[in-house]
């Protein structure tokens, strides 16, 4: 029998490492080595018992790059040794939402690390359904790897405005989700992305992303697009903050007959001039997670553009350390875009 190390969940801000049997795979399935695995965002708000969806006893875990180890019987589409990153849902696959490939919202989604039963990826190997693995190339660097979970959301976003080719488009917020918008969007031909944010270091790297940069506190956005392109508002605009404050500022920068997606949720609500909404016929949509398809288009665009990826790295960790990281991270004493953890 082979043996492995944890980072197991045991309550709020409580963590320990243990030393247990590798986990057995059901004939569907495959066991994972895992390389590297991202801290999420959401993982730290686990950790501190903020959101209660994980059950102490459990291993977090869901942003992973890994080599498959073992196949279960049934699995016909991987390979042992190949390097894989992980869909990390998975749906029941008999609602009407699964059989319309959202499996993303399907009442009775698993989440690896974080209701799918014990196994989350921050840990020596894990398990999952051989549809969640999706192949990585061999020139993939696991580090950069991880972050197919940011560009795949930025993907599912960008894929449910689906804007007419050559449009101004604009990002309120240049955090992880704001600069993975900016990559989708100028890998799809998109000129003009401008981006608001009143962090210069924040702006820096979006404009090295490609994105023109708007410190909101410095500048006024509308004029800004206006003197560049001719008008001051834009076909589509993605809200990726999530305060009632920063929706409004989208909100006002979208044109007539434009599109807001929101992204972020920080607020519990948020208020819109109704009569604008109305008759400026705005589409505002939510954008939640991503489906099979955005992740797939995600792991492609990952592969062909580490350069830039690399830069969204800030450091990575062993298994042993992350209990003092996650510490950092939730005391808002690490500021950090994504540290990775090397189990
Ligand atoms: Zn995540
Ligand atoms: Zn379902």
């Amino acid at each position: 029998m082979k043996f492995m190390n944890i980072l197991q969940y045991n309550g709020p801000w409580k963590f320990s490492i243990e030393e247990t049997p590798t986990p057995d795979i059901h004939p569907e399935e495959v066991l994972v080595r895992s390389e590297s695995v991202g801290i999420c965002g959401s993982d730290v708000h686990g950790f501190t018992g903020e959101s209660g969806r994980r059950k102490p006893g459990m291993v977090m875990g869901h942003e992973v790059v890994g080599i498959v180890e073992a196949i279960g019987a049934e699995v016909k589409n991987l390979k042992r040794g190949q390097r894989v990153t992980i869909f990390p849902t998975l749906g029941c696959g008999k609602c009407a939402y699964c059989k319309k490939g959202w499996e993303h919202i399907c009442p009775d989604k698993k989440i690896l690390g974080v209701n799918a039963g014990r196994w989350g990826a921050m840990a020596g190997y894990f398990t999952c359904h051989a549809r969640q693995a999706f192949p990585f190339s061999e020139e993939t660097d696991p580090d950069v790897g991880v972050l197919a979970e940011p560009i795949a959301v930025a993907t599912h976003a960008v894929n449910l405005m689906n804007p007419e080719s050559g449009s101004t488009i604009a990002i309120v917020g240049g955090g992880t989700i704001g600069l993975a918008l900016t990559l989708v969007l100028r890998n799809r031909g998109f000129e003009n992305v401008y981006i608001l944010d009143k962090v210069d270091a924040k702006l820096a790297l979006a404009a090295e992303f490609g994105a023109k940069a708007i410190h909101v506190e410095k500048e006024n956005a509308a004029e800004v697009i206006e003197k560049q392109t001719g008008k001051a508002r834009v076909a589509g605009i993605f809200e990726a903050v999530g305060s009632a404050g920063t929706i409004r500022t989208a909100y006002d920068l979208c044109d007539f007959g434009g599109t807001l997606v929101l992204i972020g949720n920080l607020a519990k609500e948020f208020t819109l001039p109704l009569q604008g909404v109305t008759s400026n016929e705005t589409t505002i949509r939510g954008s939640y997670g991503f489906n099979r398809t955005d992740f797939g288009q995600a792991v492609e665009l990952v592969s062909k553009n580490q350069k830039n990826l690399r830069k969204l790295l800030s450091g990575s960790c062993t298994l042993q350390e992350t209990p003092k990281v996650m510490e950092e991270l939730a005391r808002g004493q690490r500021q950090a875009i994504k540290v990775v953890i090397h189990p």
